[in-house]
């Protein structure tokens, strides 16, 4: 129960952002927003329901008409414009991530940053990519989709807003945000940064609110063309079959199981540190976390002792404090299910390194699990083939390339994955044998003209670069 002072200093959040300007919700439910560090509630939120999201899909499709018909460089002068807004709130964005969602302030930085940079590189892809092509008496242009619903995950609110915002206004697209409920802060300081970019009303519109009503009435409302959704595998499939009914293009960015595969050439020292740091990204709460080892037996031992060494680097604690590597879990569910995902590892055999059950001591009053590294795991049992969403590592031993090979592909995602070896011509050869949608060589690393998405359950679709903005275009040709 929260006491007088608390109640004094919770924020209470009861508008959407619709047609331009904050309107108080339709929506009457109030949902408290729960800090992970200490379980308090520190903001009451009213969330949208369909009315609420009826009407900014009407805006959307008022600002459609003309927003459709602009140019290129308009497109580039409110990407430019945008990115100019957003990167004058970056501290705050940072900040704010930190409180509602417990990222650890370095990370979260990172990420406030990669979504500032999605619009200048949004405007780099528009300007190289021909949106109208002519041979003989055939013109074809790209035209934009129609009205997009742009649905989010809350482990990088401002990253997805800000990306999939950008690859819509580059394709000409007007929008209606849907960011997770769990992220409504973020949202709001988002929202207040992109106002200030000046952009015509009804381009987007923002209605937070629960999967159930604000989503649900995006994937089945005929007047949007286009879901754009990240989050889970479950939630992805429910979009592409609803979706149908009124044919909806969608991209869907799911959750992984990403391999780290180290060759035996690898050298220990750098390797290590690098794939723990892929195992333990934005506290494990990342779709791309390396989350499965691929080790040869003949270095296990090795491994395991440069594990060893190498985990006082990855400190839990308070996400504020910058030499802090892993914060919180997101909610007291999110808690519970990686603790039970460390619970049926030890059930089916495997072995826990470091970490394990429980919160670490002195922090039991937040959502804190220990960061935990299994070993002798089989790439068969649970903890290696479902997704965890926490710092759960599972090293997995083989003995030769085609085995390492065969382990990293046995699974239903594809999302990403890294090699590690001296040899990079060796390691390019497995990576070119990776089904996945990105791998990474020796560690991680960004470009944001390179395409993202998944194989498999991983996703459908791709984003950043001129495959994201591709996603929202919709090719036409004239013949004379
Ligand atoms: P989630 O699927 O529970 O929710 C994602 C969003 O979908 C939220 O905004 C939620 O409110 C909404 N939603 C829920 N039910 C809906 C419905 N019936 N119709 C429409 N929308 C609905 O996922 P989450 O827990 O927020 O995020 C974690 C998942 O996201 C993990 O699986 C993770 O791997 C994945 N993820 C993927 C990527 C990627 O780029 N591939 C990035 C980040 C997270």
């Amino acid at each position: 129960m929260a006491t007088m002072t608390e109640i004094a200093t919770i924020k209470t959040l009861t508008t959407h952002y619709i047609d331009g300007a904050f309107v108080e919700s339709h929506g009457r439910q109030v949902m408290d927003v729960v800090k992970p560090t200490n379980g308090q509630v520190i903001a009451r939120v009213t969330l949208g329901d369909e009315e609420d999201t009826r009407r900014a899909i009407a805006a959307a499709k008022r600002a459609f008409a003309s927003f459709s018909r602009t140019t290129k460089e308009e497109r580039a002068r409110y990407l430019r414009q945008l990115q100019k807004a957003v990167s004058a709130r970056i501290d705050d964005l940072t900040a704010v991530m930190v409180e509602e969602y417990g990222g650890v302030a370095g990370f979260a930085r990172l990420l406030v940053e990669s979504g500032v940079n999605a619009f200048a590189a949004a405007e780099k892809a528009l300007q190289e990519l021909p949106l109208r092509e002519n041979w003989g008496k055939t013109t074809v242009t790209l035209e934009p989709v129609g009205v997009a619903g742009l649905i989010t995950a809350w482990n990088a609110n401002a990253l997805f807003i800000c990306l999939k915002l950008a690859s819509a206004v580059a394709a000409g697209c007007t929008v209606v945000i849907k960011p997770s409920e769990m992220s409504s802060l973020q949202t709001r300081a988002m929202v207040e940064a992109l106002n200030a970019a000046g952009l015509p009303s009804g381009v987007y519109n923002v209605v937070t609110g629960l999967g159930s009503t604000v989503g649900a009435e995006l994937v089945r409302n005929p007047d949007v063309a286009k879901i754009s959704f990240t989050g889970s595998v479950a939630v992805g499939e429910g979009i592409m079959r609803d979706g149908a009914a009124t044919m909806k293009r969608v991209t869907l960015e799911l959750g992984g199981k990403s391999p780290t595969v180290l060759l035996d050439d690898a050298v220990l020292d750098q390797a290590i540190p690098a794939a723990l740091t892929m195992a333990f990204l934005n506290s494990g709460q990342a779709c791309a976390a390396g989350t499965r080892l691929l080790v040869p037996k003949s270095r296990l031992d090795e491994v395991k002792r440069a594990i060893r060494d190498a985990m006082p680097a990855f400190t839990v604690g308070d996400p504020a404090d910058p030499k802090i590597a892993v914060g919180p879990m997101v909610s007291q569910k999110q808690y519970e299910r990686v603790e039970s995902y460390i619970r049926k590892g030890i059930e089916e055999g495997a072995e826990v390194l470091v970490g394990g059950e429980g919160h670490p001591k002195g922090l039991e009053a937040g959502y804190f699990v220990k960061p935990t590294v299994f070993v002798n795991v089989k790439n068969d049992m649970t903890i290696a083939q479902e997704e965890i969403f926490g710092p759960v590592l599972s090293v997995i031993a083989y003995d030769s390339e085609d085995e390492a090979i065969r382990i990293a592909n046995d699974s239903k995602y594809g999302l990403h994955a890294a090699v590690m070896g001296t040899d990079l011509q060796r390691a390019r050869r497995v990576a070119s044998q990776l089904r996945a949608g990105r791998v990474v060589i020796n560690n991680m690393t960004d470009d944001p003209d390179a395409p993202w998405g998944g194989f498999k359950y991983s996703g459908v679709g791709r984003e950043y670069g001129k495959y994201g903005i591709e996603a929202f275009l919709e090719p036409k040709a004239i013949l004379e």
